[in-house]
């Protein structure tokens, strides 16, 4: 296939202080740009990354069609690798369905990012915990005002090398419920991975950090008790032998990472159970003793052991708000894989 390639004048990457990453502050030389119009995707092309020029009038400024992805490259002893990357982009298009948006071939789209990604070889980090972080996303890209979904779209992929999520080891998070608010209700858009779920969240979570909690823990629209996610997470609870985490109604994220999670627990034996579960079961558990563990899921930091949760004026401390020992096995095995380090035993890893 034709990709055309425009190269960087030069590279930024001498800017970079590659022992200080954080995430998502640095951009890596190239972008990835496809463009639908007619009824047809462009093919993709990589160019330098930069601005984009737009007029003030982009439907999607004024209406949300924004939808986007996250996943990551990673620097192995035996080359360059992404984990589940078709995923991601069966992903884009079922988000892109809810939101009237057109879908992409996703070996097109694919093929293009193994290009970008190759051509910003030296953008991937080195260091143990580091990778790069890869953000495709689409919106739409005609100018009107008026409500109905755009005829013309973008999709850009852009990447950006990111640091080790836990620098210092494991630091477990706190979670407070949000009070009220909620982050998706059923039949809304809380499956699909678009802005406007985040937009949503923003002023809870800045409640819960004034409270000095990391994160809120989403509760759902109906009855404000069953558990939802988390930010950027999917949650699963260890209570007795069971792993239990939401089950995929329509009101939350489908994580890979939530999904690799059931699959490798289950592989170990582990009973994993998608059921609902409220925030009272979770108390109850905790009170009982048979609340063992807690946890987030997601790409940014696989695995994020949850040490404290309050819900109105009651709290819990799980594992004496330390990581316990699923989470940090869990977590073992995961980056074993991306990294290359342990056996790829479910064909999740894509060399590149
Ligand atoms: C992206 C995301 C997740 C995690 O999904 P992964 O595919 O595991 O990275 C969970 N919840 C929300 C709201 C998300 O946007």
């Amino acid at each position: 296939m034709g990709i055309k390639v425009t190269k960087a004048k030069r590279s930024r990457i001498g800017s970079v202080d590659f022992d200080n990453l954080g995430f998502g502050e640095h951009f890596s030389d190239h972008m990835l740009s496809m463009e639908y119009a007619g009824g047809a995707w462009s093919a993709p092309e990589i160019v330098p990354y930069g601005k984009l020029s737009v007029h003030p009038a982009l439907c999607s400024f004024h209406y949300g069609q924004l939808i986007f992805e996250g996943l990551k490259a990673y620097r192995r002893p035996d080359g360059l690798a992404l984990f589940r990357p078709r995923q991601n982009f069966e992903r884009l298009n079922r988000s892109a369905a809810r939101l009237c948006m057109p879908p992409v071939d996703v070996d097109t789209v694919l093929e293009g990012l193994v290009r970008l990604v190759r051509l910003d070889r030296k953008w991937v980090p080195r260091k143990e915990g580091q990778s790069l972080y890869i953000r495709p996303f689409m919106f739409g890209s005609s100018n009107f005002l008026g409500v109905r979904a755009s005829d013309a779209y973008r999709l850009l992929i852009i990447t950006s090398p990111v640091g080790a999520f836990y620098k210092a080891g494991f630091n477990p998070v706190k979670l407070c419920t949000p009070g009220g608010y909620i982050r998706a209700a059923p039949g809304g858009l809380g499956e699909a991975k678009t802005a406007a779920n985040y937009a949503a969240s923003l002023l809870p979570a800045e409640e819960a950090k004034r409270r000095g909690f990391h994160q809120v823990l989403w509760l759902d629209a109906r009855k404000n008790r069953y558990i939802e996610e988390s930010g950027a997470m999917n949650v699963m609870f260890l209570i007795g032998d069971e792993l239990v985490t939401a089950p995929l109604d329509g009101t939350i994220l489908p994580g890979i990472t939530r999904e690799s999670v059931m699959e490798i627990a289950r592989s170990w034996g582990i009973k994993v159970s998608e059921r609902p579960f409220t925030i009272d079961e979770v108390f109850a558990a905790s009170k009982g003793g048979t609340l063992r563990e807690a946890f987030g899921t997601g790409t940014a930091a696989v695995i994020s052991p949850i040490g404290e949760i309050a819900h109105g004026d009651a709290r819990i401390v799980i594992n004496g708000g330390r990581t316990g020992p699923l989470a940090q096995r869990l977590y073992d095995e995961i980056t074993g894989i991306q990294y290359g380090t342990r056996p790829d035993r479910f064909g999740w890893v894509m060399r590149i």
